[in-house]
């Protein structure tokens, strides 16, 4: 038997004796049978021996209800006033947390009062904490908030003035030639030189298994220890159990387990060596300039110099940037490539919404509201009459157009 049994205590209410012995119902100092204020409690390990253990209940004590005396589960009448046990309300446990409920109910008021005295004594040091958490939900804020002020004034359309233009073009001249090529298909027209076997791509293959060791984790038992509780069966006495506990450590030991390795293996196909005639890139018409002018340089392409078209020049693809330098507010000098068709209409001096698309790239953004857009025209009007009469023509075909 792992379970033994302990003798407990109880003090009288009456007489006020300390450490009276659980076995014993009544007071040996004044007689008064325990009753409802009685609490067992250890003072030390004494155990009962087998026999005495033996005649001890596993049941609580139970509380009369004509004359609150405390009873044995053995008892089938109150032994100080005869009444049944069957009319009794409550056992050890159930007065004992009757009489708890109104231990902390008595707390409870002396502790409010407690917190109600220091709260007059300390006025102050709330504040900080309050300050220091506003502090820290202001920054919060201001970290959510930055990327959209941010995103704001990159992306939303700014007005700057037009200082000036820059443009440049790269228009590429192929030439008609004969060049040696290859491929895994043969092109029509193309005069086969040589066939080669060549590696075109690579297929996985199973080669053999490899044994792989691992460690791998498991429990091992290292042992045994106890664990001791006390339960106060409700009656003067008390229980010991005793519970074994395994303990465990973690041992490693070495599993094997087989692997598939796969090996590259080239898979071969036929490669075609040809002589092909073909349109190849050769040089660059490199033009660019710092005006609204824009031109192609001048060139002049070769002629044939076989029948078959060998020697031929033509124009390939040409390349244009046009880019309008500008002024903001804020006295920043930034550069913007724009679209050929804004940087055409544009004027020198104009002041322009732009919307920054980043990457140095911006487009025009035409005004819906027509009263903005004339205050602007009569603000460049003068200059512009002065230089040339020429500018007020696009102006006329603006006004149509909207
Ligand atoms: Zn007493
Ligand atoms: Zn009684």
């Amino acid at each position: 038997m792992e379970d033994k049994i302990i003798e407990g205590y109880w003090d009288c209410d009456y007489c006020e004796k300390k450490a009276i012995k659980g076995h014993l119902r009544e007071c040996p100092s004044c007689g008064k049978a325990r009753g409802e204020n009685t609490e067992f409690y250890l003072l030390d390990r004494t155990y009962l021996d087998d026999e005495a253990a033996e005649k001890v209940s596993m049941n609580p004590d139970w509380l009369c209800s004509y004359c609150e005396q405390l009873n044995s589960d053995f008892d089938n009448k109150c032994k100080s006033c005869g009444a049944p046990k069957q009319e009794s309300k409550e056992n050890y446990f159930e007065m004992r947390a009757r009489e708890d409920e109104n231990d902390i109910d008595q707390n409870r008021s002396y502790q409010q009062f407690e917190t109600s005295n220091s709260r007059t004594n300390q006025t102050t040091p709330p504040k900080p904490g309050k300050f220091k958490s506003f502090c820290i939900v202001f920054a919060i804020l201001l970290l959510i908030c930055w990327p959209i002020f941010s995103y704001d004034q990159s992306t939303g359309p700014k007005t700057v003035k037009v200082t000036g233009f820059e443009w440049n073009k790269t228009l590429e001249i192929e030439q008609y030639q004969t060049v040696d090529d290859n491929d895994w298909s043969l092109p029509e027209k193309a005069r086969l030189i040589d066939t080669k076997r060549e590696i075109y791509s690579y297929d996985q293959k199973f080669d053999h298994y490899e044994t792989i060791k691992k460690k791998v984790p498991y429990q091992e038992v290292a042992g045994y220890h106890y664990v001791t509780s006390t339960t106060n069966l409700g009656n003067g006495h008390f229980k010991e159990t005793r519970r074994k506990v395994t303990d465990y450590k973690t041992v490693y030991k070495t599993e094997s387990y087989k692997e598939a390795v796969y090996i590259d293996v080239p898979v071969y196909k036929k490669k075609y060596y040809y002589v092909i005639n073909k349109w190849i890139p050769i040089r660059n018409i490199e033009s660019s300039g710092k005006n609204q002018k824009d031109y192609i340089g001048k060139y002049t392409l070769a002629k044939a110099t076989k029948k078959s078209g060998i020697g031929k020049e033509r124009e390939g693809m040409l390349e244009e940037h046009y880019f309008i330098k500008t002024i903001d507010k804020k006295d920043n000098y930034i550069k913007y490539e724009v679209s050929v068709d804004d940087w055409k209409t544009i004027k020198l001096n104009e002041s322009i919404k732009i919307k920054d698309n980043g990457d140095g790239y911006a487009t025009v953004v035409k005004e819906d509201k027509p009263k903005k857009e004339d205050k602007f025209k009569k603000e460049e009007k003068p200059k512009k009459e002065n230089k040339s009469n020429k500018e007020d023509k696009p102006k006329k075909e603006d006004k149509s157009k909207k």
